[in-house]
């Protein structure tokens, strides 16, 4: 039987009741912000510079000149300063860095027990007298939720590559996203290092602090710590600076399993979709590395599908959620039940995959290792739980791995992109300090309104690590982006492609066909999407199935299960992506 805690599953057709609030305000709110945003603004980040405010051309100087965007593009090899071509010999490195928050003020009493603060009714510890609650808010959910306690730690973990002349850094942490200005403020700090890309792949944890500003204790203010974020940023760049000098030489073995150890539901046991088409990346893929002079593991890159949202919205505790227990699993073994799979060591280094719209603990029934049905109630318990059933298939998928090889064929294409943000939501974050980024190409002393539509700059890319081969977006865009699956080929058994008793279900005839982004890879053995990689832009919806509500769009969802575009920037998002991924292609070494 669900219970409450598993109803989740369950919310069909209709829009989940947490998905209004997870854009982070209350609906009512936002013409009020809006307003707000639509006066004349003279200090609001602009910076409408011909060199940064849309006149920009590509690398070649040719401009891409679709959709009044541009885009910049380097190539490694190929590119002045990045040297070296094809496999050679390499060096792998890790750094670990814990990024807790430190929790001051506490939640002591939640009236109807919400795991949110409500001023009229709850109480909270007013540790410094002030009357305001100064709590650490989690992100992902809806606001303002403040933690309590530490269930397990925040991380940053980072993997370290050289091969040839070429050092690129993967930056994993437990975070919700972090924008691209964060990002190039951390390349900055190791700036010293020469490394030659390096990318943050954040796990898109529902269960960490605020690092991009949308759930704050009100509307109007912002549930980041400026406080935090540096420390955070002095962590990240620590655990960097480490991995740099662990490098040592090393071998590369892949693999690749569809988990979820169990026969009847297959993936569907640890992950499932809220959003129809029902189209799933069945695949965890690792890559594993391990020290040439004696064999021991270095590390273990492992990329999996499913928001980190399986701990719930009712909790005010800090967990990075059932990435936890993949990452132990993997290090230090499964034992549970009559399963007993020993670890391989390292360090394990987790990349979210393509998660939207809705890919996660929607629809998903459990049964543990032990053969425990998961009821609902523990939820912390049930992330964890679905982490080491993870973890027993990336054990399997290392011990079926490839044989080890002593090369790492290491190139990439980065592309600098200009998105226009339509979403009046984010306008109202953006202008009242709410996102902290930068924006362009608008006039600050006229409203918001079409022709005068703020810009922001974006970085997406392709990487291939050997036989691997990696899109990243900073963002949530779907695994049909990339797999394709429209015909159900994609979709488990114990789901349907389309729920037959949806309202308005998407078009699948006006689906895009094939070619699909990874038909387009050419030779990779283990293709992969890392999202929520060098920035956070919201979903990233494909235009065939995107719909915004004619009154009040952005605000109101459109008829039936549209509430993605509410938290998307704009129906040119993914359009504009796809387009910087087809050319990065065209420019591949
Ligand atoms: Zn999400």
């Amino acid at each position: 039987m669900m219970t409450e805690g598993r109803s989740r599953s369950e919310e069909r057709p209709g829009p989940p009741v947490r998905s209004a609030s997870r854009f982070g305000f209350p609906l009512p709110a936002l013409p009020a912000l809006y307003a707000l945003c639509a006066l004349p603004l003279s200090a609001c980040g602009d910076d409408s510079s011909p060199a940064d405010g849309g006149g920009e051309v590509d690398g070649d100087g040719t401009g891409d000149g679709e959709g009044g965007s541009t885009s910049t593009f380097w190539s490694c090899p190929g590119d002045p300063g990045c040297a070296g071509a094809g496999a050679a010999a390499f060096e792998a490195g890790v750094g670990r860095r814990v990024a807790n928050p430190t929790i001051t003020e506490t939640l002591t009493v939640d009236v109807d027990g919400d795991g949110e603060f409500d001023i009229r009714d709850d109480e909270f510890d007013d540790v410094d007298g002030d009357g305001r609650f100064d709590g650490v808010w989690i992100a992902g959910y809806g606001n303002p939720r403040p933690a309590n306690d530490i269930h397990d730690d925040i991380e940053t973990r980072v993997l370290a590559l050289r091969s040839g002349e070429k050092l690129l850094a993967i930056v994993s942490a437990d975070l919700i996203g972090m924008f691209h200005d964060d990002v190039e403020q951390l390349r900055s700090a190791v700036a010293d290092l020469d490394i030659d890309y390096l990318l943050v792949a954040c796990s898109h944890n529902h269960e960490g602090p605020d690092t991009i500003g949308l759930w704050g204790l009100n509307e109007t203010s912002s549930g980041v710590d400026p406080a935090y974020m540096n420390f955070l940023l002095a962590q990240m760049e620590a655990a960097v600076r480490d991995a740099v000098a662990d490098l040592r030489p090393a071998r590369v073995k892949y693999g690749r399993t569809q988990p979820g150890e169990s026969a009847a539901k297959g993936i569907n046991n640890v992950v499932g979709d809220g959003r129809d088409p029902v189209i799933l990346n069945p695949w965890l893929t690792v890559l594993g590395f391990e020290d040439a002079a004696d064999g021991s593991t270095i590390a273990t890159l492992v990329n999996w599908t499913a928001h980190a949202e399986f701990s719930d919205d009712r909790i005010n505790s800090i967990t990075a959620d059932y990435v936890h227990s993949l990452r132990l699993g993997i290090e230090e073994g499964v034992a549970e039940g009559s399963v007993d799979v020993p670890g391989v060591g390292g360090l394990a280094v987790f990349t979210q995959g393509a998660l939207g719209s809705q890919v996660g603990p929607n629809r998903v029934q459990t049964t543990g290792l032990d053969g425990t049905e998961w009821t609902g109630g523990e939820e912390i318990d049930w992330a964890q739980e679905v982490g080491r059933i993870l973890a027993v298939g990336a054990l399997r998928a290392l011990d079926e791995a490839t044989a080890p090889e002593d090369t790492l064929d290491l190139a990439w294409v980065r592309a600098r992109v200009e998105l226009i943000v339509e979403n009046y939501g984010y306008h109202a974050m953006l202008l009242n300090g709410i996102f902290n980024r930068e924006l362009h190409g608008y006039d600050p002393t006229y409203p918001l309104e079409t022709g005068n539509y703020p810009w922001l700059w974006t970085e997406v890319s392709w990487l291939r690590l050997g036989r691997a081969q990696v899109y990243t977006v900073g963002g949530e865009p779907c695994p049909e982006q990339f797999l394709g699956g429209y015909d159900g080929s994609y979709t488990p058994d114990s789901l349907s492609l389309v729920d037959p008793g949806s309202a308005h279900p998407p078009d699948l005839s006006a689906a895009p066909g094939p070619p699909y982004l990874y038909d387009r890879l050419e030779g990779a053995e283990y293709p992969m999407t890392w999202g929520l990689t060098n920035d956070m832009l919201g979903y990233l919806i494909p235009s065939y199935d995107y719909f915004l509500d004619e009154h009040a769009p952005y605000i109101d969802e459109a008829f039936g299960f549209y509430y993605e575009e509410t938290n998307s920037i704009g129906p040119e998002g993914w359009p504009a992506v796809e387009r910087a991924y087809l050319e990065i292609l065209e420019r591949r070494p």
